[in-house]
């Protein structure tokens, strides 16, 4: 009976484990070095129960069968010298898994190594010194005196596995941790069990059921993988990002953004988004292997280098940069893509998953050629973070100013009036250029509060009466069309208007034309009710978006504000002289004013001259400025 109640228990440790690995080989799990690891483990367990089953079949006929002894002997041999290496294979896991392997010196890992080699030497030895089990002369399996030594082995990994994870707990997401508190929990309960009633092979069932509990909970990847590409998604990354930077893991992170993946399906005529990912895979998977590489989006790869010695983040970004200036080969067809590469150090330069994610999902240009991007070009992202929280002090603790740049009538060059363009001193970032607040101050749903702050001082400004004595006419003041499409958009703006005591007619909204694309219908009836109520209107950067000319003409404007761009580009080219004389004829035709931004220098001016512009602004008369500055300024030129 005792003998059949073992084999049972090794028959099922036998088919729990068997059932692991093909499981484990059926979803091609293989490839990394704690799947190796893990399939290791299972080996063992599966050779170790079937060497059990053997010796529980094979002891009972020893003393009537002769030529089963060296059976029997084998099948005790090949268990000791497999098992004594799970416990080190074990430790070697959790340490791969908590992310600290890659941070263990060759000497940690000698000194970590040496008690697995003394007892296997020991375990191999056996056979010759009889130090770890042997069979007296009644057929009894007997321990040897050094028996103890492999439990004392095998006990001090499993302290090392606990220490381990003791030092990467925050490194490791909840549900590894609970797959590895288990195995501890389970393997334990094993050993007591057998340790307790010598005919209860507990051991290795608790093993095998520890281990399909890390297949469950830490080898299946299925929520983590894309099953087309084998790539890694956004959850891993955060996952693994995390864990790097909680144990301080020096690694380099290359992100890849593919500005013009939509020419993919133009080209194929196909709907199908992975194409991209497999286009570029196999190329991708010729630097790093698989497993480091992560698709977030559709159009974003990160790529982690682990090995920087080998190869290290910035020579990554150069092999794709120069890669991407070649053509991709795609069923027959030659496809050029364009990506911007951001190469970029994780704990030094990347302090946190927060960023990363900015970085990940920043917007490409989709005219953006191959270019690569370090950390110095990233700042404005590896910071957003930072500037979210300038964004709401400066809003709490009165830390935005609004600066006055004038405007000048072209005609005797006589002040016209000026633009409202806010900044934000911040006590930790310093001074804060809107180019860079406003856009993530739009994002974060804050714009709202800005350009009410701005409206504020500007009409306080006005009510003060000083702008008017000295001659300034009207007031530019910017809005966000995100916001200016909300209903009760135009009722919020006279309330706040009302408040002071200032003419509607002295205000001036500027509008970008660039995002005035988006709904024509909505903003033409918001510029033409706040019209009603006498404010001015300006369409903002002309010529910069690519917007229908005829919806934007529609929109009831008074004057369009060429972009500073086309009045550049008319100096450099003829093609350019062409493009912004006849901007202005055109604008000239349709009845509307026009103001030029960016006049920096005297043969701009006198370029303007021989155009009909109404307006002027820009450096050759005046920065922005404070608003005492700009009352002095003011003085002056009355
Ligand atoms: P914008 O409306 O096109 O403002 C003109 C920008 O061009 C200003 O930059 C101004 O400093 C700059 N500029 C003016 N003349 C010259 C010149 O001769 N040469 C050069 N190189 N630059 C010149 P600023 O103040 O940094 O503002 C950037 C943008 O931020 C503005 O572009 C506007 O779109 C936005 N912005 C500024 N204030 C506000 C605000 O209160 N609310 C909203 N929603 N947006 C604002
Ligand atoms: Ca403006
Ligand atoms: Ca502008």
């Amino acid at each position: 009976m005792g003998n059949d109640f073992h084999f049972a228990c090794f028959f099922a440790a036998f088919v729990i484990s068997v059932t692991c690995m093909v499981f484990t080989f059926t979803n091609k799990r293989t490839d990394k070095l704690q799947n190796k690891l893990y399939i290791w483990m299972l080996i063992i367990v599966v050779c170790n129960s079937f060497s059990g089953m053997i010796i529980a079949i094979g002891e009972p006929m020893l003393p009537i069968v002769r030529s089963a002894m060296p059976v029997v002997l084998f099948a005790q041999f090949t268990y000791f010298v497999l098992h004594a290496a799970l416990c080190p294979l074990f430790f070697l896991y959790v340490s791969i898994v908590s992310g600290l392997a890659y941070k263990q010196t060759h000497l940690q890992r000698a000194i970590c190594s040496l008690p697995f080699f003394v007892t296997e030497i020991m375990t191999i030895m056996n056979p010759h010194f009889r130090w770890i089990f042997y069979y007296n002369s009644n057929y009894e399996f007997t321990r040897g005196k050094a028996e103890i030594g492999i439990y004392l082995a095998a006990a001090l990994y499993f302290l090392m596995s606990i220490l381990l994870l003791w030092f990467s707990w925050k490194a490791i997401n909840l549900r590894r941790r609970f797959a590895i508190v288990y195995f501890f929990v389970i393997v334990v309960a094993g050993v007591i069990i057998q340790f307790l009633d010598q005919n209860v092979k507990g051991e290795l069932f608790a093993e095998a059921l520890a281990l399909m509990g890390l297949m469950l909970a830490v080898e299946m990847e299925d929520d983590l993988v894309d099953v087309n590409t084998g790539f890694y998604n956004r959850k891993a990354l955060r996952m693994d990002v995390n864990n790097y930077l909680v144990n301080k893991t020096k690694v380099d992170l290359v992100c890849l953004k593919v500005s013009n993946a939509d020419i993919i399906q133009k080209v194929t005529g196909s709907a199908n988004v992975d194409l991209l990912a497999e286009i570029v895979s196999g190329y991708l998977k010729s630097i790093v292997p698989r497993f480091h590489i992560y698709q977030t989006n559709p159009e974003t790869f990160v790529l982690v280098i682990l090995d920087r010695k080998r190869l290290n983040g910035d020579d990554v970004a150069q092999m794709l940069e120069d890669r991407f200036k070649q053509t991709w080969e795609f069923k027959g067809m030659d496809i050029l893509l364009n990506a911007e590469i951001m190469s970029v150090k994780l704990s030094d330069e990347l302090t946190n998953t927060v960023d990363l994610f900015y970085m990940v999902d920043s917007v490409v240009n989709d005219k953006t050629t191959t270019k690569i991007l370090y950390s110095k070009d990233l700042d404005h992202i590896l910071r957003r973070g930072e500037m979210e929280n300038a964004i709401a002090r400066g809003l709490d603790e009165n830390g935005f100013e609004v600066y006055y740049q004038p405007t000048f009538h072209l005609n005797g060059l006589k002040l016209h009036g000026a633009e409202a363009l806010v900044r934000l001193n911040d006590p930790v970032m310093g001074r804060l250029f809107p180019d860079e607040f406003i856009p993530i101050a739009e994002q974060i749903g804050m714009i709202e509060m800005i350009d009410d702050y701005v409206l504020r001082q500007v009409c306080e400004f006005l009510q003060s009466g000083v702008p008017q004595k000295y001659g300034i006419e009207n007031i530019n003041v910017n809005l966000s069309v995100l916001q200016c499409l909300k209903p009760g958009f135009v009722d919020h703006i006279c309330g706040i208007v009302e408040e002071y005591d200032v003419d509607k007619k002295t205000i001036n909204f500027e509008i970008t034309e660039s995002v005035a694309a988006s709904d024509y219908e909505m903003l033409s009836v918001v510029v033409s009710d706040l019209k009603k109520h006498g404010f001015r209107f300006a369409m903002d950067d002309y010529g910069t978006g690519y917007s229908n000319m005829q919806s934007i003409f529609s929109l009831d404007f008074d004057i369009v504000k060429i972009d500073k761009s086309l009045l550049w580009g008319a100096e450099e080219t003829e093609l350019g002289r062409i493009i912004l004389g006849n901007s202005i004829k055109m604008i000239d035709q349709m009845g509307r004013r026009i103001l030029v931004e960016g006049v920096e220098t005297k043969e701009q001016l006198e370029m303007l001259k021989e155009l009909s512009v109404d307006y002027l602004q820009g450096f050759y008369f005046s920065k922005p400025i404070p608003q005492n500055e700009f009352i002095e300024y003011i003085k002056k030129e009355k």
